[in-house]
């Protein structure tokens, strides 16, 4: 059970497992329902949420993640993960509905308005983090059973629920693990790097997140 699965049917799988790597956390390519098999955690990846949907349902994957989800598999969607696991999608159908939050595709723009940031979020680390949109969404409204973990400029950009862990932006383009930290503790795994320790990597560009120099 100490294996965190990444959904590699499209979008960012490898840059996820890197991480993982550092962190000290075996990860795994998830592509079909054997792969399941002692996995604590699955990330659901970055890339196009409808594409994701429907290889999701082609696959027969989707209803195995609703079924390990009831067995206490965590789940953590980034970006276009973060659509796929919301409980509605405005303007279109929710896919695995298994947290309460509203989303709003591609609400900043177009793939020219994304952009970086920083912040600091109290629950996640002490040291800020750096932020990477990517043409992302905002979720506008959680349910009752949702701790927000970053509320900014009107719209929230990562939440929580005792099962489910969503981002709006791409931890895993920065270099920071703190988030792939958070998730592993909320997976009842035992990261081997240590707070202040997840916030930096000396090997990263900084230049620019498109850049991948550790492959
Ligand atoms: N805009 C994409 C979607 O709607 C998400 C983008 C991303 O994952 N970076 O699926």
């Amino acid at each position: 059970m100490g294996t965190i699965g990444v959904l590699d049917l499209q979008g960012d799988v490898v840059e996820h497992l890197d991480h993982l790597d550092r962190l000290g956390i075996a990860g795994i390519r998830v592509k079909e329902p054997a792969d399941f098999t002692h996995l604590a955690g699955l990330i659901i990846p970055g890339g196009e949420s409808t594409c994701l949907s429907r290889l999701l349902n082609i696959f027969g994957i989707r209803e195995v993640i609703l079924q390990e989800f009831q067995r206490g598999l965590k789940l953590w969607g980034t970006c276009a993960g973060a659509i796929l696991l919301a409980g509605k999608v405005i303007g279109g159908s929710s896919c695995l509905g298994l947290i309460d939050i509203e989303v709003q595709k591609n609400a900043f723009g177009s793939q020219l308005d994304s952009f970086t940031s920083e912040v600091t979020i109290p629950r996640v680390a002490r040291q800020p983090i750096p932020l990477t949109f990517i043409r992302s969404p905002k979720i506008i409204r959680v349910g009752r059973d949702v701790d927000v973990l970053l509320r900014q400029r009107g719209y929230i950009a990562a939440a929580e629920s005792p099962g489910v862990l969503v981002t709006v932006f791409h931890p895993e383009l920065t270099p920071s693990l703190a988030f792939h930290r958070h998730f592993a503790l909320k997976c009842g795994l035992n990261p081997s790097v240590d707070e202040e320790l997840s916030m930096i990597d000396p090997t990263w560009d900084t230049r620019s997140w498109t850049r991948y120099t550790r492959l």
